[in-house]
């Protein structure tokens, strides 16, 4: 069967051979996608006016989460993201922070210079200093009795901006909606009128939003969160009431209510994909009862306040992953220094020992104190030597 392309209506294609679609984009991690809705043109175009737009606000998550795109490209570094002691540093995908370049400072004096650097590590910090000390015809080896010291400091909250909403938003919302419906109902049902009006308002800039709005409600409870940062969308059709609508959550918290017609004149069928955009794990299953989300209307659209939450909630998940990672991290380094390989036996004076390390290591952590420690410039300055 040959199929004409929704979005422009020139160009066509054999079903199955069309531009392939994603049902929740593929840059916050979504794999289902549909062959039958439009043309390669018609796909770039909009990709570019609205679904970029879409990926660029919430690309702060895909950042943090390390979410990989179908074509396995990794989300982009958050660039001059916040700000510590006048340093500024950027994001990396995994949420791992990295100092911008200029992070020199020389503070030259009578009897020689002051040279402070601000690095991610230890091996990073002597990386750089013996570049510094080439500048001056020096190396590291020529300061055997260099005073060092290292000060650790605990990175403050990032600041940055995440901008959600908007025109082009709420089309690229609108899109993935009819695009999942896509995925299950027979391709001559979306290119019949009764999806002609949700159709003119992704394809062009302008047209009045009666489609999309935030709201605060729950999917149906039969359609089960996989994590809490999971994205679910649902889409329900009823024959009596003549509705297709769906609600598409995204990150587990921000939730977009979506009509994509009152006219419908196919059967009653309800559909939910759920997917884990870190883990790649998905379920897709038939909805029996979504009459809730049938019944919403747009004025119960959530408000500005109920946003806040929402993106509150996805940081605040985000954090409590990054914690338990740190405090792996620091539990590692004091059993290697209190326990491993050092005895055959654990005594009760290691334990406590660890024990007391981990704690103070963590409430350092918790109130973000800074730590300062001498450093052995001989010993680092070899760290490919002393691996051995
Ligand atoms: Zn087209």
């Amino acid at each position: 069967m040959e199929l004409s392309c929704i979005y422009c209506s020139n160009e066509s294609f054999e079903q199955g051979r069309g531009s392939e679609e994603h049902a929740i984009l593929s840059s916050l991690g979504g794999r289902k996608t549909s062959k039958n809705v439009c043309c390669v043109g018609c796909n770039n175009r909009l990709g570019k006016e609205i679904d970029e737009d879409m990926s660029e606000s919430l690309s702060f998550f895909s950042t943090m989460l390390d979410i990989t795109t179908g074509r396995r490209k990794r989300a982009p570094t958050q660039k001059l993201f916040g700000e510590h002691e006048g340093k500024k540093f950027d994001i990396l995908a995994g949420g791992k922070i990295k100092f911008s370049k200029s992070n020199v400072d020389i503070n030259e004096q009578d009897e020689g210079a002051e040279i402070s650097i601000s690095a991610n590590s230890e091996e990073e910090a002597l990386k750089i200093l013996s570049e510094v000390l080439k500048k001056y015809g020096k190396s590291i080896d020529d300061f055997k009795d260099l005073e060092a010291k290292s000060v650790r400091s605990y990175i403050p909250r990032v600041s940055g901006c995440i901008q959600i909403g908007g025109e082009k938003q709420f089309r690229s919302v609108a899109k993935m909606a009819l695009t999942y419906l896509a995925t299950f109902v027979s391709p001559d049902r979306l290119r019949l009128p009764e999806f002609q009006s949700i159709i003119g308002y992704i394809n062009k800039e302008g047209v009045e939003n009666s489609f999309v709005s935030f709201t605060t409600e729950e999917p149906p409870s039969e359609v089960e969160p996989i994590s809490e940062i999971n994205h679910r969308l649902i889409v329900s059709s009823c024959d009596s009431s003549k509705r297709v609508v769906a609600i598409l959550e995204i990150y587990g918290n921000i939730r977009f209510f979506i009509t994509l017609t009152e006219d419908w004149s196919g059967p009653s069928t309800s559909k939910a994909y759920t997917i884990d955009p870190v883990t790649q794990e998905s379920r897709e299953i038939e909805v029996s009862d979504a009459e809730n989300i049938l019944c919403l209307s747009h004025e119960n659209g959530a408000d500005q306040e109920a946003l806040r939450t929402a993106v509150g909630n996805i940081i605040e998940s985000f954090q409590q992953r990054q914690m338990s990672e740190e405090i792996s991290k620091l539990v590692n380094k004091a059993v290697a220094n209190h326990i491993s390989g050092k005895y055959e036996s654990i005594t009760n004076k290691m334990i406590s020992s660890l024990a007391s390390e981990v704690a103070l290591e963590f409430i350092r952590m918790i109130h973000r104190i800074d730590t300062e420690e001498v450093i052995d410039l001989k010993k680092l300055n070899k760290p490919n030597q002393s691996d051995k």
